[in-house]
């Protein structure tokens, strides 16, 4: 039987016409669409109206299975150290290319899926994909190991071989954007892929395996399977032919994943997880920037980001002048239609993490701090929340110390450097944190006592494909972007050369 095509014109919730997308929807194995052994099939929500998209095949172990033998095929014989590096750099250029071609279809059908805003999706988040599959299309031929001179009778070498099979499992909050962290670095080592993307959200990545298939790599170089976290994703990482897996997402599923590698071959592992990361505003900060870049810290992407500035500490010198500014801006964002050109911010991205952002704020008023903004549900339908500012918050108040993962941002005041460092280390995470101050000597020095394995100075959320990002603690293992992410997809050989031919005994 034919796969299923998925088909859509993309409307605005005014009912006007936004362009339309038809693509063959199955899961994409070894080369071909493919409806999945047991027919299995999962259901995708417009989180702007709450009403179902589609029905997506969802695939179990055996596709799994399937996916892996064909991904070990071609490793072997089409991949890896099979084809020259420049080949790989060509086939990832080209990916960059048609994706940038096609842009603005992905970019809607990341707005309908996930439910952020069209503008925002195609200047961030298709952006970001096209740059990142450039970045390591050029690294693909400038992977190599060193020459060490040992002594006079021996040098060694060192090879960085591609792994193999990588298994990559992704979140919903930049659905297309992270696909490219796991595919691009992994391709340009030359390893081959068995990639899920979340059940929510996986549309981009299956518009994005037909263009696999229009660049022209090999079968079975790239494997896409959309599905459900507990069976295929499970399904990846107990996989015993699976020789790494690279997991975004909570910490609490990232620690499945190591214990489902330890469980079975010990497969590398590299974990992005999440985190509640600390804005923190000085009193000789330019106010109004760093207000602003501190609601952008929450607001962008709905809060839903791993990095968000959900932690804002305030000298108490400011905290007032601070505090109003604040509000104003965050009042000032413009929720609703992801459709509509000025929106900054859409729905949630689904019911599930709609409830639990509510539940979090439910939590935040028991618990006794001060709903000062915000704090209930935007309009009627679909799954919108206001922008909310907790106040007279606790370091052990649970709307502290958890990811609340929406646009829910707690508010306290410090008043000098030892109090302030205490309290922004005080977090079982570690991903991101940002100091706002006019001093060089004082951003510098705070910025050396964080545990966090990214810092902005005066700014927030910028994150760029050269630099390294990942994080400290609980946070996650290894860096994704940059050079630092080669080593997630490469083994190194060390390779001793004797000069002399002299026996040993
Ligand atoms: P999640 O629930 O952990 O899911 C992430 C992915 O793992 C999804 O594809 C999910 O499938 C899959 N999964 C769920 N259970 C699994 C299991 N038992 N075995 C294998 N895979 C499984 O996270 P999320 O809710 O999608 O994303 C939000 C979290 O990601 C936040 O904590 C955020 O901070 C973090 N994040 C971190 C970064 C970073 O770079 N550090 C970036 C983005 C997001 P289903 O879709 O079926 O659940
Ligand atoms: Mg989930």
């Amino acid at each position: 039987m034919a796969p299923p095509n998925f088909e859509y014109d993309f409307k605005d919730l005014a009912g006007n016409f936004h362009g339309k997308s038809s693509f063959n929807s199955g899961l994409y194995i070894n080369g071909e669409f493919v409806e999945g052994v047991d027919k299995t099939t999962v259901e995708i929500v417009n989180p702007a109206t709450g009403k179902p998209l589609s029905n997506i095949p969802a695939a179990t172990d055996k596709d799994v299975d399937i996916a892996v033998k064909a991904a070990r095929e071609a490793f072997e014989t089409r991949w890896g150290t099979k084809v020259p590096p420049t080949e790989r750099a060509r086939l990832l250029f080209k990916l960059a290319d048609l994706i940038e071609a096609n842009a603005d279809e992905l970019a809607a059908l990341e707005s309908l899926n996930n439910g952020k805003a069209f503008a925002i999706a195609r200047a961030v988040d298709l952006q970001g994909a096209i740059d990142t599959f450039r970045y390591y299309a050029g690294w693909a031929d400038k992977v190599h190991g060193k020459t060490i001179e040992v002594n006079d009778t021996k040098f060694a070498y060192t090879r960085h071989e591609p792994i193999g099979v990588v298994g990559q499992i992704t979140p919903w909050n930049f659905p297309l954007w992270m696909l490219s962290w796991k595919l691009a670095p992994a391709l340009a080592t030359g390893n081959t892929i068995v990639f899920k993307p979340s059940e929510w959200t996986p549309l981009t990545a299956i518009r994005v395996a037909s263009l696999i298939e229009e660049v022209g790599f090999p079968r079975g170089v790239v494997n896409i399977l959309t599905g459900i976290g507990n069976t295929a994703g499970a399904a990846i990482s107990a996989h015993m032919g699976i020789d790494k897996v690279a997991f975004t997402g909570s910490t609490l599923v990232g620690r499945h994943i190591l214990k489902s590698a330890a469980n079975s071959n010990l497969k590398k592992v590299t974990l992005e997880l999440g985190g509640k990361s600390p804005a923190i505003i000085w009193d000789d900060a330019e106010l109004d920037t760093a207000v602003s870049w501190a609601a952008f810290g929450i607001g962008f992407n709905h809060g839903q980001t791993c990095c968000a500035g959900s932690r804002v500490f305030v000298h108490e010198k400011i905290y007032d002048t601070f505090l109003e500014k604040f509000t104003k801006k965050l009042k000032e964002i413009k929720v609703g239609d992801p459709f509509q050109p000025d929106t900054f911010q859409g729905p949630q991205v689904s019911e599930t993490q709609y409830n639990r952002i509510m539940n979090h704020i439910s939590i935040g008023k028991k618990e006794g701090a001060t709903v000062h903004l915000g704090g209930e549900r935007h309009g009627t339908e679909g799954f919108f929340i206001q922008p909310t500012i907790f106040t007279d918050v606790k370091p052990e108040m649970t709307i502290v110390k958890e990811e609340i993962f929406g646009p829910v941002v707690v508010l306290a005041r410090f008043n000098n450097e030892e109090e302030l460092i205490r309290l922004a280390n005080d977090s079982v995470y570690g991903l991101a944190a940002a100091v706002f101050t006019r001093d060089v000597s004082r951003a510098i020095g705070i910025t050396n006592r964080l545990k966090a394995g990214t810092v902005w100075v005066n700014c927030y959320n910028l994150l760029d494909v050269n630099v390294p990002f990942g994080g400290y603690k609980q946070s996650g293992i290894g860096r994704e972007c940059g050079e630092y992410a080669l080593a997630n997809y490469t083994e190194v050989k060390a390779v001793h050369i004797n000069l002399t031919g002299q026996p040993p005994i």
